[in-house]
């Protein structure tokens, strides 16, 4: 995907393209109460090189698909996962999180990092249900407020990036309402943005602005993660991503 390119050189290297860590997806494993002895399949939505998806099947006695709209990341997770010894356990599809082709009732869980926000919240719990066994498990991160209040500045800037975003109690309400039941919610701290996202990508602008001869569109995108950058270092005490852990019914 052209349109792509220059996001997709900046993000490839990375352990991730997005907030998170190896200790809240372990902890969002224990909250969900995943049976380790239980053969389970798992389907990773937005997977992205495959931070959670290898370890997931590292973890658990699983089959992961994982599926991502950019086929680049897929290779890239693909590489990542032999290196880890469980290519096996995984397999990956090209296609959009809004187009998924699997028969009702395909999975035992629904995993997804950092990535419902590109359908939103309420469509994306709204639409994977039906692939979810009954009494199986949801596990999806999702931009969140941790106050009632907020500086206007930050609600001017989330109401253009992702007019979505809500309080926890309203995410695990919209759970309910879609069916589901709550099990369990926590919220990513400063290192799952900072050293686990933000400062691995600050390293790569150098590198990436210099490819592209320092052109508009690649100083543009470095423009633009600067900015997120000092937002959320200037505002983290009033947003983050939430983990929501929910059991179909
Ligand atoms: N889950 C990974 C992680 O935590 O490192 C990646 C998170 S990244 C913020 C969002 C991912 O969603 C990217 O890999 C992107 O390619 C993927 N994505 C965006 N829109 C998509 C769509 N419509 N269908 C499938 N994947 C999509």
């Amino acid at each position: 995907m052209d349109d792509y390119k220059l996001l997709i050189d900046l993000h490839i290297d990375g352990t991730r393209q997005g907030p998170g860590g190896e200790a809240e997806t372990n902890l969002a494993m224990t909250l969900a109460g995943l049976d380790r002895s239980k053969s389970l399949r798992i389907l990773d939505i937005g997977c992205g090189t495959g931070a959670s998806t290898i370890q997931l099947a590292k973890e658990l006695d699983a089959e992961v698909v994982a599926v991502d709209f950019l086929e680049d990341f897929l290779e890239a997770l693909k590489k990542r996962a032999n290196g880890h010894g469980v290519a096996d356990r995984i397999e990956t599809l090209n296609c959009s999180m809004d187009a998924l082709q699997f028969e009702d009732e395909a999975f035992d869980v629904i995993w997804s990092e950092g990535a419902i926000y590109n359908m939103g919240f309420e469509n994306g719990i709204a639409e994977w249900k039906r692939l979810i066994k009954p009494g199986g498990i949801m596990v999806v991160s999702e931009i969140t407020w941790l106050s009632e209040t907020r500086p206007n500045q930050l609600q001017a800037y989330w109401e253009g990036a992702y007019a979505e975003i809500d309080t926890a109690s309203a995410k695990i309400n919209a759970l309910e309402r879609h069916g589901y039941c709550p099990k369990g919610y926590f919220y990513l701290q400063p290192h799952c943005w900072l050293e686990n996202y933000y400062m691995p990508m600050r390293d790569r602008f150098p590198s990436f602005i210099e490819r592209y001869d320092q052109n508009d569109e690649s100083l543009a995108i470095v423009e633009a993660e600067k900015e997120e950058i000092a937002l959320y270092e200037k505002y983290h005490s009033y947003y983050s991503y939430g983990v929501y852990v929910a059991q179909k019914i």
